[in-house]
């Protein structure tokens, strides 16, 4: 059974629908992200799940319990939903200490002292904060006080954890090890986990199941593997992945039973033929899968070096093809290229088509 389950979930602000209808179901002890661009109805989505936000119609369910019934106008609101929340802000209380902050919800649930001081503990340990249970929230950094909103959610031991882009605020370096520490900790807890971003280095490193949303609409949902190789549509195969994808325009042709990819007066001969009228296509190919040349081959296209970019342990490199800006990422450090003049060769295997119209991938 899926442990977070949406039918037709519906969501309008005034004349204003946000979420057509949704469904989704989320399996039990999954890392599940909702990734999209601003205003895409993700957070809506999770503060649908969460109970802060009423939906227009549909029913939601968790862990097998109706929590949201469209029909009967059932509600369950959030606190009696035994849901672990982390958001961008984390919600610390500023008055309370530390150790307060953590066992809070504990304390409401009358558990016992001696469990309330356990699983502190625990959670202290866990984050790498003991010592700091007697500090208020304004003495600690910004990522000690994430980690606070961390050990929150382990002593809490809830099975459903919910997380609002909660790295948002933190700079690069903390925000890779909180990345490390919030997989781990859905992990350790067999937790099921819906996380919040726009950020698509943090879908595809945290999650088991990427759900691309665009307006309101599910694009995709698949394995990070699948959402970056195997794009459902346009959309999808532009958001993913930084560099972008090098989309272009080509026409089809078909001859001898085989299909081309006619571009300027390159033709990339594809491994099989593809069952579809000629005519024009968008085709896309991922900058680290083109191949660079130092002399013309088939299914290679002349093309200039125009910018030189190392990051370190990969070099982007910003080329033009007849005019065409493309982007070509190497698994090395380069700091210049000695010939300006070069041919990127797209190997077929790599191509991915689209329908011009619908955006669809052609398979
Ligand atoms: P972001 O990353 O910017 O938070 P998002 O994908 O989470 O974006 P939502 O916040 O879920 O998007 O918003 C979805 C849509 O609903 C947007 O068009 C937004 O303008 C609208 N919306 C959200 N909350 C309200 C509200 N309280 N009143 C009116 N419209 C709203």
């Amino acid at each position: 059974m899926n442990e977070v389950s949406l039918k037709g979930i519906t969501k309008s602000y005034g004349s204003h629908l946000a979420i057509p209808p949704l469904d989704l179901e989320i399996p039990k002890g999954k890392f599940v992200t909702l990734l999209g661009p601003s205003g895409c109805g993700k957070t809506t989505t999770l503060r649908i799940i969460a109970g802060l936000e009423q939906p227009s119609s549909g029913e939601l369910t968790l862990a097998g319990k109706t929590v949201y019934s469209g029909r009967g106008g059932h509600f369950v609101p959030p606190e009696k939903r035994g849901l672990g929340f982390i958001f961008q802000s984390y919600a610390l209380w500023p008055n309370m200490k530390v150790d307060r902050n953590i066992t809070l919800a504990l304390h409401q649930a009358k558990r016992p002292k001696d469990e309330i001081a356990e699983r502190l503990g625990e959670a202290l340990h866990k984050v790498q904060l003991e010592g700091y249970e007697g500090r208020f929230p304004s003495e600690l950094s910004g990522g000690q006080q994430q980690r606070v909103a961390v050990a929150r959610l382990i002593a809490a031991r809830n099975s459903i954890l919910l997380m609002d882009e909660p790295l948002s605020n933190l700079d690069a370096v903390l925000r890779t090890e909180m990345r490390t520490e919030l997989k781990r900790l859905s992990r350790d807890l067999g937790a099921t986990t819906v996380y919040v971003t726009h950020d698509q280095v943090e879908a595809l490193t945290m999650s088991d199941i990427i759900v691309v949303m665009k307006d309101g609409l599910i694009q995709q949902i698949g394995s990070p593997y699948e959402i970056y190789h195997e794009p459902a549509n346009l959309f999808v195969a532009e958001f993913i992945g930084d560099p972008r994808i090098n989309v272009f325009d080509g026409n089809l042709e078909q001859r001898d039973g085989k299909s081309i990819i006619r571009i300027h007066e390159t033709g990339i001969v594809l491994k099989h033929q593809v069952a579809r009228a000629e005519g024009p296509i968008k085709f896309a190919i991922r900058p680290e899968r083109l191949n660079l040349l130092d002399a013309p081959a088939v299914n290679a296209l002349p093309a200039e070096v125009d910018v030189v970019q190392p990051t370190g342990s990969q070099t982007i490199l910003s080329l033009s093809a007849h005019g065409m800006p493309i982007t070509a990422l190497i698994p090395r450090f380069v700091e210049s290229w000695p010939n300006r003049k070069i041919w990127l060769e797209f190997d077929p295997e790599n191509i991915m088509m689209f329908d011009p119209h619908t955006g669809k991938i052609i398979n």
